[in-house]
Protein backbone atom coordinates (compact mmCIF):
# COMPACT_ATOMS: atom_id res chain seq x y z
CA UNK A 1 0.00 0.00 0.00
CA UNK A 2 1.26 3.25 -0.81
CA UNK A 3 2.78 5.67 1.58
CA UNK A 4 2.09 9.37 1.49
CA UNK A 5 5.20 11.77 1.55
CA UNK A 6 5.30 14.98 2.81
CA UNK A 7 7.29 17.81 0.84
CA UNK A 8 8.81 20.05 4.01
CA UNK A 9 9.70 22.88 2.17
CA UNK A 10 6.22 23.28 0.85
CA UNK A 11 4.98 26.19 3.04
CA UNK A 12 1.37 25.08 4.45
CA UNK A 13 -1.54 27.04 4.46
CA UNK A 14 -2.88 27.29 8.01
CA UNK A 15 -6.16 27.36 6.41
CA UNK A 16 -5.82 24.19 3.97
CA UNK A 17 -8.99 22.38 5.21
CA UNK A 18 -6.87 19.19 4.74
CA UNK A 19 -5.74 17.02 7.68
CA UNK A 20 -1.84 17.82 8.46
CA UNK A 21 0.66 16.13 10.45
CA UNK A 22 0.20 17.61 13.57
CA UNK A 23 -3.49 17.73 13.19
CA UNK A 24 -3.89 13.50 13.64
CA UNK A 25 -3.46 13.51 17.67
CA UNK A 26 -5.80 16.59 18.54
CA UNK A 27 -8.17 15.33 15.79
CA UNK A 28 -8.93 11.98 17.83
CA UNK A 29 -9.64 13.28 21.04
CA UNK A 30 -11.63 16.67 19.33
CA UNK A 31 -14.46 14.45 16.95
CA UNK A 32 -17.37 14.19 18.53
CA UNK A 33 -18.82 10.96 19.87
CA UNK A 34 -21.95 11.03 19.29
CA UNK A 35 -25.08 12.69 16.73
CA UNK A 36 -26.01 14.72 20.25
CA UNK A 37 -22.29 16.02 19.92
CA UNK A 38 -22.03 16.83 16.75
CA UNK A 39 -23.03 20.39 15.73
CA UNK A 40 -24.67 21.68 13.05
CA UNK A 41 -25.19 19.38 9.64
CA UNK A 42 -29.51 19.22 11.40
CA UNK A 43 -30.49 18.07 7.85
CA UNK A 44 -27.92 15.40 7.43
CA UNK A 45 -28.29 14.42 11.39
CA UNK A 46 -32.11 14.29 10.85
CA UNK A 47 -32.56 11.44 8.29
CA UNK A 48 -29.34 9.78 9.37
CA UNK A 49 -30.99 9.05 12.85
CA UNK A 50 -34.23 7.98 11.08
CA UNK A 51 -31.78 5.22 8.79
CA UNK A 52 -29.89 4.30 11.73
CA UNK A 53 -33.13 3.51 14.13
CA UNK A 54 -34.67 1.65 10.49
CA UNK A 55 -31.75 -0.19 10.09
CA UNK A 56 -31.62 -1.29 14.12
CA UNK A 57 -35.60 -1.82 13.80
CA UNK A 58 -34.54 -4.65 11.04
CA UNK A 59 -31.45 -5.63 12.84
CA UNK A 60 -29.52 -5.16 10.10
CA UNK A 61 -27.31 -3.17 8.61
CA UNK A 62 -27.25 0.30 7.37
CA UNK A 63 -27.26 0.64 3.39
CA UNK A 64 -23.83 1.80 1.93
CA UNK A 65 -23.69 5.43 2.75
CA UNK A 66 -21.58 8.27 0.36
CA UNK A 67 -21.06 11.39 2.70
CA UNK A 68 -19.48 14.31 0.32
CA UNK A 69 -18.46 17.86 0.50
CA UNK A 70 -15.23 19.61 0.90
CA UNK A 71 -12.28 18.21 3.33
CA UNK A 72 -12.84 18.71 7.02
CA UNK A 73 -16.20 19.11 7.59
CA UNK A 74 -16.63 15.73 9.25
CA UNK A 75 -16.98 13.03 6.63
CA UNK A 76 -14.57 10.88 9.05
CA UNK A 77 -16.32 11.86 12.30
CA UNK A 78 -19.73 11.30 11.00
CA UNK A 79 -19.11 7.38 9.77
CA UNK A 80 -17.10 6.66 13.50
CA UNK A 81 -20.61 7.87 14.95
CA UNK A 82 -22.24 5.68 12.75
CA UNK A 83 -20.33 2.57 13.56
CA UNK A 84 -20.84 3.47 17.57
CA UNK A 85 -24.61 4.12 16.68
CA UNK A 86 -24.70 0.55 15.24
CA UNK A 87 -22.33 -0.92 18.15
CA UNK A 88 -19.98 -2.34 15.24
CA UNK A 89 -16.15 -1.77 14.46
CA UNK A 90 -14.96 0.83 11.78
CA UNK A 91 -11.67 0.02 9.62
CA UNK A 92 -10.83 3.30 7.94
CA UNK A 93 -8.60 3.44 4.98
CA UNK A 94 -8.44 5.56 1.51
CA UNK A 95 -9.14 5.29 -2.24
CA UNK A 96 -4.98 5.47 -3.09
CA UNK A 97 -4.57 3.38 -0.26
CA UNK A 98 -6.06 0.57 -1.89
CA UNK A 99 -3.55 0.07 -4.61
CA UNK A 100 -4.81 -3.29 -5.72
CA UNK A 101 -7.26 -6.21 -5.97
CA UNK A 102 -5.73 -7.89 -3.49
CA UNK A 103 -5.23 -5.26 -0.85
CA UNK A 104 -9.45 -4.47 -0.98
CA UNK A 105 -9.83 -8.26 -0.73
CA UNK A 106 -7.72 -8.35 2.39
CA UNK A 107 -9.72 -5.93 3.99
CA UNK A 108 -13.13 -7.36 3.20
CA UNK A 109 -12.58 -10.82 4.75
CA UNK A 110 -11.17 -9.19 8.07
CA UNK A 111 -14.70 -7.52 8.49
CA UNK A 112 -17.03 -8.90 11.32
CA UNK A 113 -20.98 -9.30 10.18
CA UNK A 114 -21.99 -5.49 10.53
CA UNK A 115 -18.86 -3.57 10.29
CA UNK A 116 -18.19 -0.18 8.81
CA UNK A 117 -15.66 0.05 6.10
CA UNK A 118 -15.12 3.65 5.53
CA UNK A 119 -12.91 4.88 2.44
CA UNK A 120 -12.06 8.34 2.32
CA UNK A 121 -11.46 10.00 -1.23
CA UNK A 122 -13.18 6.90 -2.81
CA UNK A 123 -13.08 8.80 -6.43
CA UNK A 124 -9.86 7.43 -6.42
CA UNK A 125 -10.31 3.97 -6.22
CA UNK A 126 -8.64 2.34 -9.58
CA UNK A 127 -11.32 0.53 -12.15
CA UNK A 128 -9.80 -2.90 -10.87
CA UNK A 129 -10.20 -2.29 -7.57
CA UNK A 130 -14.03 -0.79 -7.80
CA UNK A 131 -14.74 -3.92 -10.11
CA UNK A 132 -13.97 -5.87 -6.87
CA UNK A 133 -16.47 -3.78 -4.91
CA UNK A 134 -19.13 -3.95 -6.87
CA UNK A 135 -20.35 -7.71 -5.89
CA UNK A 136 -19.00 -7.25 -2.94
CA UNK A 137 -21.79 -4.39 -2.53
CA UNK A 138 -24.72 -5.95 -4.02
CA UNK A 139 -24.18 -9.54 -2.90
CA UNK A 140 -21.44 -9.51 -0.17
CA UNK A 141 -19.12 -11.62 -2.33
CA UNK A 142 -15.84 -11.44 -3.66
CA UNK A 143 -15.14 -13.03 -6.90
CA UNK A 144 -11.87 -14.34 -7.23
CA UNK A 145 -9.44 -16.01 -10.33
CA UNK A 146 -8.01 -19.03 -9.40
CA UNK A 147 -5.01 -19.64 -11.61
CA UNK A 148 -4.53 -18.36 -15.13
CA UNK A 149 -5.00 -19.11 -19.34
CA UNK A 150 -7.63 -21.89 -19.85
CA UNK A 151 -7.52 -23.56 -16.64
CA UNK A 152 -8.58 -20.13 -14.65
CA UNK A 153 -11.41 -20.68 -12.14
CA UNK A 154 -13.36 -18.48 -10.64
CA UNK A 155 -14.66 -19.13 -7.07
CA UNK A 156 -16.82 -17.00 -5.11
CA UNK A 157 -15.98 -16.38 -1.26
CA UNK A 158 -18.91 -15.05 0.95
CA UNK A 159 -18.53 -12.10 3.09
CA UNK A 160 -19.97 -11.11 6.14
CA UNK A 161 -22.75 -8.22 5.92
CA UNK A 162 -21.27 -4.78 5.90
CA UNK A 163 -21.72 -0.73 5.85
CA UNK A 164 -19.22 0.60 3.30
CA UNK A 165 -19.07 4.42 4.00
CA UNK A 166 -17.62 6.26 1.05
CA UNK A 167 -16.40 9.78 1.33
CA UNK A 168 -15.43 12.46 -1.28
CA UNK A 169 -14.35 15.63 -1.93
CA UNK A 170 -16.01 15.35 -5.58
CA UNK A 171 -19.39 13.40 -6.05
CA UNK A 172 -19.16 13.85 -9.55
CA UNK A 173 -15.77 12.09 -10.22
CA UNK A 174 -17.58 8.60 -8.99
CA UNK A 175 -18.06 6.77 -11.46
CA UNK A 176 -22.47 6.22 -12.08
CA UNK A 177 -21.87 2.25 -11.43
CA UNK A 178 -20.16 2.81 -7.64
CA UNK A 179 -22.26 5.97 -7.03
CA UNK A 180 -25.49 3.75 -7.51
CA UNK A 181 -24.40 1.22 -5.58
CA UNK A 182 -25.18 3.41 -2.75
CA UNK A 183 -28.47 3.59 -1.04
CA UNK A 184 -27.95 6.67 0.91
CA UNK A 185 -26.36 9.69 -0.57
CA UNK A 186 -25.39 12.76 2.04
CA UNK A 187 -24.39 15.86 1.48
CA UNK A 188 -22.39 18.14 4.15
CA UNK A 189 -22.49 22.02 3.64
CA UNK A 190 -20.01 24.43 4.71
CA UNK A 191 -20.84 25.35 8.42
CA UNK A 192 -22.44 29.05 9.61
CA UNK A 193 -20.25 31.15 11.78
CA UNK A 194 -22.73 29.97 14.89
CA UNK A 195 -21.80 26.38 14.34
CA UNK A 196 -17.98 27.28 14.01
CA UNK A 197 -18.33 29.43 17.39
CA UNK A 198 -20.04 26.69 19.24
CA UNK A 199 -17.13 24.40 18.18
CA UNK A 200 -14.27 26.11 18.73
CA UNK A 201 -15.87 26.57 22.35
CA UNK A 202 -16.29 22.83 22.42
CA UNK A 203 -13.15 22.31 21.91
CA UNK A 204 -11.23 24.58 24.02
CA UNK A 205 -13.32 23.30 26.98
CA UNK A 206 -11.97 19.66 25.69
CA UNK A 207 -8.05 21.20 25.22
CA UNK A 208 -8.30 23.47 28.12
CA UNK A 209 -7.84 26.38 27.16
CA UNK A 210 -9.64 30.02 28.26
CA UNK A 211 -11.66 31.37 25.09
CA UNK A 212 -14.38 33.92 25.67
CA UNK A 213 -17.46 34.30 23.60
CA UNK A 214 -15.82 37.32 21.44
CA UNK A 215 -12.83 35.30 20.67
CA UNK A 216 -15.15 31.81 20.12
CA UNK A 217 -16.91 34.72 17.23
CA UNK A 218 -13.46 36.18 15.97
CA UNK A 219 -12.27 32.36 15.67
CA UNK A 220 -15.30 31.34 13.77
CA UNK A 221 -15.88 33.88 11.12
CA UNK A 222 -12.06 33.13 9.90
CA UNK A 223 -12.67 29.35 9.59
CA UNK A 224 -13.79 28.93 6.25
CA UNK A 225 -16.81 27.13 7.20
CA UNK A 226 -14.88 24.26 7.91
CA UNK A 227 -14.28 22.81 11.84
CA UNK A 228 -10.98 21.52 11.37
CA UNK A 229 -9.99 25.22 10.05
CA UNK A 230 -11.55 26.69 13.57
CA UNK A 231 -9.60 23.67 15.44
CA UNK A 232 -6.27 24.93 14.08
CA UNK A 233 -6.96 28.86 14.65
CA UNK A 234 -7.74 28.18 18.16
CA UNK A 235 -4.32 26.22 18.99
CA UNK A 236 -2.85 28.96 17.14
CA UNK A 237 -4.67 31.76 18.88
CA UNK A 238 -3.79 30.20 21.91
CA UNK A 239 0.04 30.11 21.58
CA UNK A 240 -0.72 33.78 20.79
CA UNK A 241 -2.88 34.63 23.87
CA UNK A 242 -0.09 32.52 26.14
CA UNK A 243 2.67 34.89 25.16
CA UNK A 244 1.13 38.12 24.39
CA UNK A 245 -2.05 37.85 26.94
CA UNK A 246 -2.56 36.24 29.77
CA UNK A 247 -3.70 32.73 28.00
CA UNK A 248 -7.14 33.26 27.55
CA UNK A 249 -8.41 33.88 23.91
CA UNK A 250 -10.53 37.26 23.82
CA UNK A 251 -11.78 39.24 20.65
CA UNK A 252 -8.43 40.78 20.74
CA UNK A 253 -6.24 38.17 21.56
CA UNK A 254 -7.78 36.31 18.58
CA UNK A 255 -7.58 39.74 15.99
CA UNK A 256 -4.00 39.86 16.68
CA UNK A 257 -3.42 36.46 15.95
CA UNK A 258 -5.53 35.94 12.57
CA UNK A 259 -3.59 39.01 11.85
CA UNK A 260 -0.27 37.90 12.05
CA UNK A 261 -1.15 34.70 10.11
CA UNK A 262 -1.95 36.91 7.53
CA UNK A 263 -5.75 35.93 7.55
CA UNK A 264 -8.32 38.92 6.39
CA UNK A 265 -11.56 39.91 8.02
CA UNK A 266 -13.65 37.36 6.26
CA UNK A 267 -11.14 34.62 6.57
CA UNK A 268 -9.18 34.95 3.29
CA UNK A 269 -5.34 34.13 3.29
CA UNK A 270 -2.91 35.10 0.13
CA UNK A 271 -3.93 32.07 -1.51
CA UNK A 272 -7.62 33.27 -2.27
CA UNK A 273 -6.78 37.07 -2.15
CA UNK A 274 -4.55 36.59 -5.22
CA UNK A 275 -6.38 34.31 -6.73
CA UNK A 276 -9.07 36.91 -6.89
CA UNK A 277 -6.85 39.39 -7.50
CA UNK A 278 -5.81 36.95 -10.66
CA UNK A 279 -9.07 37.41 -12.09
CA UNK A 280 -9.77 40.95 -11.73
CA UNK A 281 -6.24 42.40 -12.83
CA UNK A 282 -5.15 39.69 -15.37
CA UNK A 283 -8.69 38.52 -16.89
CA UNK A 284 -10.73 42.08 -16.47
CA UNK A 285 -12.59 40.18 -13.64
CA UNK A 286 -13.50 36.89 -15.92
CA UNK A 287 -14.19 34.45 -17.23
CA UNK A 288 -11.19 32.51 -17.13
CA UNK A 289 -10.66 28.75 -17.16
CA UNK A 290 -9.83 26.82 -13.78
CA UNK A 291 -6.75 25.90 -15.76
CA UNK A 292 -5.42 29.07 -16.99
CA UNK A 293 -5.89 30.26 -13.12
CA UNK A 294 -3.78 27.56 -12.13
CA UNK A 295 -1.05 28.31 -14.10
CA UNK A 296 -1.43 32.00 -13.44
CA UNK A 297 -0.97 31.15 -9.92
CA UNK A 298 1.51 28.07 -9.68
CA UNK A 299 -1.09 26.42 -7.53
CA UNK A 300 -2.47 23.14 -8.65
CA UNK A 301 -6.40 23.75 -10.29
CA UNK A 302 -7.62 20.97 -7.35
CA UNK A 303 -6.19 23.32 -4.57
CA UNK A 304 -8.27 25.81 -5.85
CA UNK A 305 -11.14 24.02 -6.84
CA UNK A 306 -11.41 22.34 -3.43
CA UNK A 307 -9.73 24.37 -1.13
CA UNK A 308 -10.77 28.10 -2.57
CA UNK A 309 -13.56 28.11 -4.21
CA UNK A 310 -16.20 26.54 -2.18
CA UNK A 311 -15.63 29.26 0.42
CA UNK A 312 -15.10 31.93 -2.01
CA UNK A 313 -18.59 30.89 -3.65
CA UNK A 314 -20.21 30.99 -0.14
CA UNK A 315 -19.18 34.57 0.30
CA UNK A 316 -20.69 35.45 -3.18
CA UNK A 317 -17.17 36.28 -4.24
CA UNK A 318 -16.34 34.26 -6.82
CA UNK A 319 -19.11 32.83 -9.74
CA UNK A 320 -18.49 29.54 -12.10
CA UNK A 321 -19.98 30.00 -15.10
CA UNK A 322 -20.06 27.65 -18.38
CA UNK A 323 -16.84 30.25 -19.55
CA UNK A 324 -14.61 29.77 -16.74
CA UNK A 325 -14.30 31.75 -13.27
CA UNK A 326 -15.67 35.26 -12.57
CA UNK A 327 -15.41 37.82 -9.66
CA UNK A 328 -18.45 39.85 -8.11
CA UNK A 329 -18.62 43.10 -7.21
CA UNK A 330 -18.13 42.05 -3.87
CA UNK A 331 -14.83 40.51 -4.65
CA UNK A 332 -14.10 43.64 -6.04
CA UNK A 333 -14.93 45.57 -2.64
CA UNK A 334 -13.36 43.51 -0.57
CA UNK A 335 -10.01 44.24 -1.76
CA UNK A 336 -10.52 47.52 -2.23
CA UNK A 337 -10.08 47.74 -5.95
CA UNK A 338 -12.61 49.78 -8.02
CA UNK A 339 -14.93 48.29 -10.10
CA UNK A 340 -14.26 49.10 -14.16
CA UNK A 341 -18.00 50.99 -15.04
CA UNK A 342 -18.91 48.46 -17.57
CA UNK A 343 -18.87 45.43 -15.43
CA UNK A 344 -20.53 47.00 -12.96
CA UNK A 345 -23.56 46.79 -15.61
CA UNK A 346 -23.02 43.24 -16.68
CA UNK A 347 -22.83 42.48 -12.77
CA UNK A 348 -26.28 44.23 -12.13
CA UNK A 349 -27.80 42.63 -15.02
CA UNK A 350 -26.83 39.09 -14.02
CA UNK A 351 -28.03 39.48 -10.65
CA UNK A 352 -31.26 40.51 -12.23
CA UNK A 353 -31.85 37.79 -14.12
P1 LIG B 1 -13.33 15.13 6.91
O1 LIG B 1 -13.30 13.63 7.06
O2 LIG B 1 -14.59 15.63 6.27
O3 LIG B 1 -12.10 15.68 6.23
P2 LIG B 1 -13.13 15.11 9.81
O4 LIG B 1 -14.27 14.24 10.15
O5 LIG B 1 -11.77 14.48 9.90
O6 LIG B 1 -13.33 15.78 8.38
O7 LIG B 1 -13.22 16.40 10.77
C1 LIG B 1 -12.09 17.21 11.07
C2 LIG B 1 -12.15 17.68 12.51
O8 LIG B 1 -13.18 18.65 12.63
C3 LIG B 1 -12.50 16.57 13.51
O9 LIG B 1 -11.38 16.17 14.21
C4 LIG B 1 -13.48 17.17 14.48
O10 LIG B 1 -12.80 17.53 15.66
C5 LIG B 1 -13.95 18.43 13.82
N1 LIG B 1 -15.37 18.34 13.44
C6 LIG B 1 -15.84 17.99 12.22
N2 LIG B 1 -17.19 18.08 12.20
C7 LIG B 1 -17.57 18.47 13.42
C8 LIG B 1 -18.86 18.75 14.01
N3 LIG B 1 -19.99 18.65 13.30
N4 LIG B 1 -18.89 19.13 15.30
C9 LIG B 1 -17.75 19.26 16.01
N5 LIG B 1 -16.50 19.04 15.50
C10 LIG B 1 -16.40 18.64 14.23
Amino acid sequence: MALETVNVNEPRRIVDPEPEPEDFDSEATLRPQTLEDYVGQDKVKENLKIYLKAAQMRGEPLDHLLLYGPPGLGKTTLACIVAKEMGVQIRITSGPAIEKPGDLAALLTNLQEGDVLFIDEIHRLSRQVEEVLYPALEDYALDIMIGKGPSAQSIRINLPRFTLIGATTRAGQLSSPLRDRFGVLLKLELYTPDELAKIVRRSASILGIGCDIGGSEQIAKCSRGTPRVANRLLKRARDFAMVIGDGNITWDTADIALMRMDIDAMGLDELDRSLLRAIIEMYNGGPVGLETLAAALGEESVTLEDVCEPYLMQLGYLTRTPRGRCVTKYAYEHLKINMPTSEKTETSQQTMF
